[in-house]
């Protein structure tokens, strides 16, 4: 008999027909009103599921106590909880490696948007200002020749080193939980602890995963140990930073701006105060999402998954 599998994300003609072949698929589009309770519905009997942006919680995963493997569409596993799955013998699998040029490309947009106002002056253009020459008040700051503190010198930490110290001529600098001398030699990057990288660079840009320990990392005391000329740029989770502190720092300008494409609330709500400040490039969780990127996630999930039905270890197993 064949096994069970609920999508609760959208694949191409030549995916879906794959997992078809392998096995029974029912798909739940969340994007309905009622995309939970469909969830909910097909989730007994299912061996596999495959998707993204939805935290697994025992509610749900006691009711498909038949699950074997969920395959993650992200890099990102902080929607599980992976002694629960370990206990339950469920294997949870992600999509690393196919994301990270994307998301590092992601990181380097809202550095160059942030520090050269490139939404702030587009929408500038836009709304008939620019009647005269510029001044001073539309000057930016620079990117190239400037220090770059990663936090998280994982994969895509070291992406983003490479731009910055290949194509930008800026200085790296990072923090990460053990050295990285690989990434010192190609990059010249050096490894400070976090207090330190926060009061050198001119900008911090978060590329942690988000755990116990990686939660609320950036509060108060760390935003009041930046430069005042420093810009946030995040693209990890958004509960990495303690977010009231963050808008409190942006508006009294104790730092110069925070691009931001991820929140501690997603979708973010259209009269979050972030909205409101002219130093802030929001973008709505972008990281990974081109074309190119995406279908190579879901490829690459659908292997894991097809992988853990058929027995055989995925490639991108997590737990287990
Ligand atoms: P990765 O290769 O695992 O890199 C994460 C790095 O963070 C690791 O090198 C690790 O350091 C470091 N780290 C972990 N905990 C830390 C701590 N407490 N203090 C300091 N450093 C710590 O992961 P990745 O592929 O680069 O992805 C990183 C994260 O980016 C994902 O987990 C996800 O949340 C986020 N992401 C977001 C998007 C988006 O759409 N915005 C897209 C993709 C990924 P060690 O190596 O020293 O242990």
């Amino acid at each position: 008999m064949k096994k069970r599998i609920v999508l609760y994300k959208a694949l191409s003609p030549d995916l879906l027909a794959r997992l078809q072949a392998a096995a029974e698929v029912t798909t739940v589009d969340l994007a309905r009103p009622d995309g939970m309770a469909r969830l909910r519905d097909a989730l007994p009997g299912a061996h596999g599921v495959l998707g993204a942006s939805v935290r697994l919680d025992a509610s749900l995963l006691d009711l498909a106590p038949e699950l074997e493997v969920i395959s993650s569409v992200s890099v990102g596993v902080d929607n599980y909880d992976i002694a629960d799955l370990d206990r339950r013998g469920i294997v949870l699998t992600n999509t690393p490696d196919v994301l990270t040029e994307t998301t590092a490309d992601t990181g380097f947009a809202l550095i160059l948007a942030t520090a050269r106002r490139v939404v702030e002056l587009a929408n500038w253009v836009r709304d008939g200002h620019w009647r005269s020459g510029l001044g001073p008040a539309q000057f930016g700051s620079d990117v190239h020749g400037k220090t770059l503190g990663i936090v998280g010198m994982g994969r895509i930490g070291e992406a983003l080193a490479r731009r910055a110290a290949a194509g930008f001529g800026m200085q790296v600098i990072y923090h990460s939980q053990r050295p990285k001398p690989d990434v010192e030699a190609r990059y010249g990057a050096r490894r400070f602890a976090l207090d330190e990288l926060l009061a050198q660079a001119d900008f911090v840009c978060l590329t942690v995963p988000l755990s116990a320990a990686t939660e609320g990392l950036i509060g108060r005391g760390e935003l009041a140990l930046m430069k005042p000329e420093a810009i946030l740029i995040n693209i990890s989770r958004g509960r990495v930073v303690d977010e009231q502190a963050l808008i409190d720092a942006l508006e009294t300008r104790r730092i110069r701006g925070a691009g931001l494409d991820v929140f501690v609330q997603e979708p973010l709500a259209a009269d979050s105060p972030l909205l409101r400040l002219d130093n802030v490039v929001a973008t709505p969780h972008i990281g990974s999402a081109t074309e190119e990127t995406r279908q190579a996630m879901a490829r690459c999930a659908v292997d894991n998954l097809l992988a853990a039905l058929a027995g055989r270890r995925p490639a991108n197993a997590v737990n287990g």
